[in-house]
């Protein structure tokens, strides 16, 4: 008898009680391809193979394959590193008020773009401009998708083929390749660069506003510190002179904040609202940084400006979605009701006490039967308030091999993100939920007695 009678039939195995299974799962479709699939290989391969092959070997198999086809990589991490906006880990996580607007809108039709009360088309930008005109004293307010997208959008739409003035001291790259320069020549401006790496002075400005100019750009340092031999105008400054020559001005703050980070024993990150003050005619800030809602551009300023921008055709390229518009509108409710500290889960984490903090590592320690509670530092992150950093407590348990550790931990059911320190695993209680404690002390658990198991 030939070999390959020897291997089931697909009609055989699609009848079975273990494809009916994958089918309810997975549909009908993928369950035969993965079959038909297997099927080939073992054909082709049959001479590797001892004869016969079971149904239920080959059902195993298909279940493997479906398993991996369905699986998603986009996953829920804890994040023990102690960076509070990590951009890798996604930035900001949502309030829960922001996430169920966020719900209504993405499980039903909404009023986007359509105007209630005249029951004609409306604006999508309106859900939220009113707000942040409120807050921030602006005159009027245009969103899209992120801060990079803003940027080029003003860019585009205030000066393009035009030339723009930007000091040395702040060509900068914020990270995944997003450079200043490099925005500024996509959007057409020609770029006039000032001054020296280190030093920029008024005099800079004035000589370079005697010829015709579009914009004069800001830009916040973002990650990166300019020490020793160093200074710049303030932007109070900038906005002067500019204007004496009748030239408006782009403060691309990009974290942006409406709350003093001094309270916080932070340094002082600038507002948007002394921005304005300052005489700024558009600023720009993320909506995922320190304000902690869903990833958006938000544009604030003059309203002639705002116009301007708001008509240039990329602004149709760059709009923000009826997620991103429902969520930023919960978030800002937060801060126009002064509850910022107890509902946005970042600054819940930046107001957190150093005894609540402890408290918590402590608790850990006890409950895992490993490792010490020591003082370390967590990071503000996501380029603002650059390498600066608040007291904390830390877990520290010590392993044999950290950089395995480390690798067990993110293959973890519920995976977490630590970090290394003198051979010495740093769990951060700040970054990580009061929902997350079980699964985190857990997981540690177990790799601890999988290694002892092993021994
Ligand atoms: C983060 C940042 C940006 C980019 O913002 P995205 O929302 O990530 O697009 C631009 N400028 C500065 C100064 C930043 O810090």
């Amino acid at each position: 008898m030939s070999k390959l009678r020897k291997i089931p039939s697909v009609d055989s195995l699609i009848n079975t009680a273990a494809a009916n299974d994958l089918i309810q799962k997975y549909g009908r479709n993928q369950t035969l391809l993965s079959i038909r699939k297997i099927l080939e290989n073992y054909r082709n391969h049959l001479s590797d193979f001892e004869v016969p092959i079971s149904s239920e070997l080959i059902m195993d198999r298909s279940r493997e394959q479906l398993e991996e086809t369905f699986k998603t990589t986009l996953l829920p991490v804890i994040n023990a590193t102690g960076v509070i906006l990590h951009t890798n880990l996604g930035r900001a996580p949502l309030s829960q008020d922001t996430l169920n607007a966020m719900q209504i809108v993405g499980t039903s039709y909404s009023t986007l773009e359509f105007d209630l009360p005249r029951g004609k088309r409306g604006s999508r930008s309106m859900h939220v401009e009113q707000i942040l005109c409120q807050l921030t004293g602006a005159e009027s307010a245009f969103i899209v998708n992120n801060n990079a997208s803003a940027i080029l959008l003003v860019l585009s739409g205030l000066a393009s083929r035009k030339r723009v003035i930007i000091s040395r001291t702040q060509l900068i790259e914020i990270g995944g390749g997003f450079r200043i320069p490099d925005v500024l020549k996509r959007s057409g401006a020609k770029l006039v660069e000032i001054g020296a790496t280190n030093q920029v002075h008024i005099y800079d400005y004035s000589e370079a506003l005697l010829e015709p100019t579009s914009l004069v750009m800001h830009a916040h340092h973002s990650n990166f510190r300019i020490v020793g031999f160093a200074s710049e105008p303030d932007i109070k400054e900038i906005c002067k002179i500019s204007h004496q020559h009748g030239v408006p001005v782009l403060d691309d703050l990009g974290s942006g904040t409406f709350i003093d980070t001094s309270l916080y024993g932070l340094p002082h990150e600038p507002t948007i609202t002394e921005s304005l003050l300052a005489g700024s005619d558009i600023v720009t800030f993320s909506g995922d940084k320190l304000l902690g809602g869903p990833q958006a551009g938000i544009i604030l300023g003059r309203k002639n400006l705002i116009e301007k921008i708001k008509k240039h055709p990329l602004a149709r390229a760059v709009r923000p979605d009826k997620f991103c518009l429902a969520g930023l509108n919960a978030t800002l409710l937060h801060y126009l009701r002064e509850e910022v500290e107890q509902k946005i889960p970042i600054w819940q984490m930046i107001s957190k006490s150093s005894k609540e903090i402890y408290e918590i590592a402590f608790r850990w320690k006890e409950m895992i039967g490993f490792g010490k509670v020591e003082s370390n530092r967590s990071t503000i992150g996501g380029g603002s308030l650059p390498e600066e950093t608040l007291p904390t407590y830390v877990l520290s348990i010590p392993v044999r091999n950290p950089d395995k550790f480390l690798k067990e931990l993110r293959g973890l059911e519920h995976p977490i993100i630590a970090r290394i320190e003198n051979d010495c695993i740093l769990f951060d209680p700040r970054t990580v939920f009061d929902s997350q404690e079980k699964q985190i002390v857990d997981g540690i658990k177990s790799i601890f007695s999988q290694e002892i198991n092993s021994e």
